[in-house]
């Protein structure tokens, strides 16, 4: 009984498939490596041998980022715009405030910092159980109950006329690229997690802000390319360090448990899955001078930010400390109880000391617990004394903060002129810069129309 072609080629994508999904335990497996290489199958999946040619150089040159601009910037163009009635409904349910308080809270959550502020996502049934007794109370929490059912609803018809559609765009776009370049095929993710930026990258991984699939495609297409080139910085330096340990089509276990261990010790989150992958992408072949050289740069330039990134980690932190009470005293109007907190006998001087510094601390905290009876008093003061209590709070906060971005400022210089970051800071600005006339993302409006 004979198969024929068709079957055949279903059968070894269907093997390919598994293979590829489960290389790093094939590798790490004695029996299953055996078996594989006795079936000939053994011989990975490469993307794009004839293009990496014999030696590797750099793989996102001018003209495949161009390429790749002008295919996402493309694709976005052609994208048709959410209804009206989509529109009308998200201005309705305040979803822009929503989300804007959402991206603001898992900053402060992130920072390790938890400081209430999620009333938005509280889970109500305990509320319920605890206000049994309060009709009225239990009113309020059901109506809140509903709007924010709405919400999720409205946010979930949006998610998929806009962001589900441009992410689609982005991972073809990708994914065409990965078949031009040689590069490893990158993870693309989208993240709740990224403390407010577009976009990030790590362990062949780019993660995406759901924000970015609604503003500009120039903000898209940018961050796109920018975190791309971190992938590929990511690939050569694994190539690099494969070329050193003269690795040649087949890595074993060990060699890829070696990388892995090197990869921590540098502070660059890289995977032996990963590993195996980009291995089985680079099939032996050795980088050209240039490119181990460029590899080389990038992983010192990491290094050296990665150290200043922990020096700098206490001014993070009281940056982040303040901008959650400046939010407080300003939007949130709570400067009372901001007030109450920097007074507050126990607390207070630890608070202080670590908003405004060991001196200005000591000050600062003497002066609020002297002034916690005009703070318990507040619902008393006239509206104008009221506006003088509230600036005189926000004035001691917006000093503070501007002394902590001062302090912030070298790091931020040395990262944005680090070898790495310039690389792909570049090839960001190269992307958008061939965007089309009709830019913006066809979504009806922007995030700070809303
Ligand atoms: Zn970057």
């Amino acid at each position: 009984m004979g198969i024929n072609a068709s079957e055949i080629k279903i059968a070894s994508h269907l093997i390919e498939e598994a293979v590829d999904a489960t290389s790093a335990a094939i590798h790490a497996s004695p029996t299953a490596s055996r078996l594989l290489e006795a079936s000939g199958l053994h011989m990975p999946r490469i993307s794009a041998p004839a293009i990496l040619g014999e030696k590797v150089g750099s793989l996102l040159t001018p003209d495949k980022i161009k390429a790749f601009a002008e295919d996402l910037f493309g694709q976005l163009e052609r994208r048709p715009t959410i209804s009206h009635e989509l529109e009308d409904k998200l201005r309705a349910t305040g979803w822009n405030q929503s989300r804007k308080q959402a991206i603001a809270e898992r900053a402060i959550f992130k920072a390790g910092l938890n400081i209430d502020g999620l009333e938005g996502i509280k889970d109500t049934r305990t509320l319920y159980a605890e206000l049994k007794g309060a009709p009225a109370a239990r009113g309020a929490l059901t109506s809140f109950d509903n709007a924010r059912k709405e919400f999720l609803e409205t946010t979930a018809a949006y998610n998929k006329a806009v962001v589900g559609p441009v992410f689609a765009d982005t991972y073809g776009a990708t994914s065409r690229l990965v078949e031009q370049t040689g590069l490893v095929k990158p993870r693309l993710k989208i993240s709740n997690e990224l403390l407010g930026a577009d976009a990030s990258y790590s362990d062949f991984t780019v993660n995406y802000s759901p924000g970015i699939f609604d503003e500009s495609a120039v903000s898209l297409v940018k961050a796109s390319a920018h975190e791309l080139t971190h992938h590929e910085q990511n690939q050569l330096q694994l190539f690099l360090k494969a070329d050193q340990m003269d690795i040649g089509a087949q890595a074993t276990p060990e060699q890829i448990q070696t990388i892995a261990a090197w990869f921590k010790g540098l502070n660059i989150e890289t995977s032996p899955q990963s590993i195996a992958r980009g291995l089985t992408v680079r099939a032996g072949r050795h980088l050209t001078d240039e490119a181990a050289e460029r590899a080389h740069a990038t992983i010192q330039s990491m290094d050296d930010i990665s150290r200043m990134a922990e020096a700098n980690w206490p001014n993070r932190q009281r940056f982040q400390l303040l901008k959650h009470f400046e939010g407080r005293a300003s939007y949130g109007s709570d400067a009372q109880g901001v007030a109450l907190e920097l007074g507050h006998p126990l607390s207070g001087p630890a608070l202080n000391h670590q908003l405004f510094g060991l001196e200005r601390g000591a000050q600062s905290f003497a002066k609020y617990s002297q002034n916690t009876g005009v703070a318990e008093n507040y619902a008393s003061l006239s509206s104008k004394q009221k506006g003088q209590f509230n600036m005189n709070v926000l004035a001691d906060l917006n000093e503070a903060l501007e002394d902590a971005q001062l302090k912030m400022k070298p790091y931020f210089k040395a990262y944005r002129a680090s070898r790495h970051e310039s690389e792909a800071f570049a090839n960001g600005d190269l992307a958008a810069s061939f965007h089309p006339q009709q830019y913006i993302l066809k979504s009806g409006f922007t995030f700070d129309d809303l």
